[in-house]
């Protein structure tokens, strides 16, 4: 398929559900040969990756747990080593647990910092070396607004999105010389599984604080991502795209 992507070899982490999802097909549509990363839900990768195809493009789907270290490495060398470079990582595979302080169990905390945060350390600290022999590369991590705001039962998805930001910052200023690029995008609420949950009650009173009044889509933030990705979205580096519709400014 010909697109502004067209040669570029990406991997999402959980890219075939929810944003990952939306972000796996924005890229395939605009060329790039998508490795879709699913760690539970092999159905739904193998679903995205056969619509992108279906579509003219080019896919390919790949089990690992971001939140193992040995695996999550071996599996972005894995990619590289069949696709022969590795351009574009999206780290959009996350999980939250919420619970209150108090109750929140310790190994609730590890495995959010684990999958949200480490994943991405992770997943950067194998891809970047593909990319820095291309010379070119680009990073988006999923942040989202609760690393910015903060929320009350959300302590450790809140420090694992945060953490994000610094780990996306460092690595702007680490692989800018080797025309690099890292950034976040932080979603404000977004219609997904993940928020499914929410009752109606409460996602009225969200909506109410979203002042362009409405709740997010995923495809807002696959377009979002993909900008980051494209060459027009070259000089931009280190930096927290807010996509909330004005929630957080
Ligand atoms: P979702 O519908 O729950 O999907 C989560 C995705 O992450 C799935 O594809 C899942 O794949 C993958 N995943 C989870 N644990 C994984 C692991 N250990 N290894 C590999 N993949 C794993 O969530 P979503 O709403 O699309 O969220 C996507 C990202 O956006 C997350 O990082 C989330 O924190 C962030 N975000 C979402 C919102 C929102 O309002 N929805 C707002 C701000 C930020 P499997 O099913 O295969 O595990």
């Amino acid at each position: 398929m010909t697109g502004e992507l067209s040669g570029r070899v990406a991997l999402v982490t959980g890219g075939g559900r929810g944003i990952g999802r939306a972000i796996s097909l924005e890229l395939g549509r605009r060329g790039a040969t998508v490795w879709i990363n699913y760690s539970r839900s092999e159905a739904d990768a193998a679903s995205c990756a056969q619509e992108i195809i279906s579509a003219g493009g080019a896919a390919e789907v790949v089990q690992f747990d971001v939140g193992t270290g040995d695996s999550t490495e071996s599996g972005v060398k894995a990619i590289a080593d069949r696709s022969g470079r590795l351009d574009i990582l999206v780290n959009n595979a996350g999980i939250a647990i919420d619970s209150l302080l108090m109750r929140t169990k310790g190994a609730d905390w590890e495995r959010t910092l684990a999958v949200n945060l480490s994943g991405a350390f992770y997943t950067a600290k194998s891809a970047s070396r593909y990319m820095m022999k291309e010379r070119w590369g680009r990073i988006v991590n999923i942040s989202s607004v609760i690393g910015e705001m903060g929320n009350a039962g959300q302590a450790a998805y809140s420090a694992s999105k945060a953490g994000l930001i610094g780990l996306t910052k460092s690595l702007a200023k680490e692989l800018a010389s080797r025309n690099i690029t890292a950034n976040c995008v932080a979603p404000g609420y977004i219609v997904t599984d993940m928020t499914s949950s929410l009752s109606e009650d409460l996602r009225q009173s969200i909506q109410e604080s979203v002042p362009l009044g409405r709740l997010g889509t995923a495809e807002d933030i696959a377009l979002a991502t993909a900008f980051l990705c494209s060459d027009g979205g070259g000089y931009i580096t280190g930096q927290v795209l807010g996509v909330n519709g004005g929630m957080y400014m």
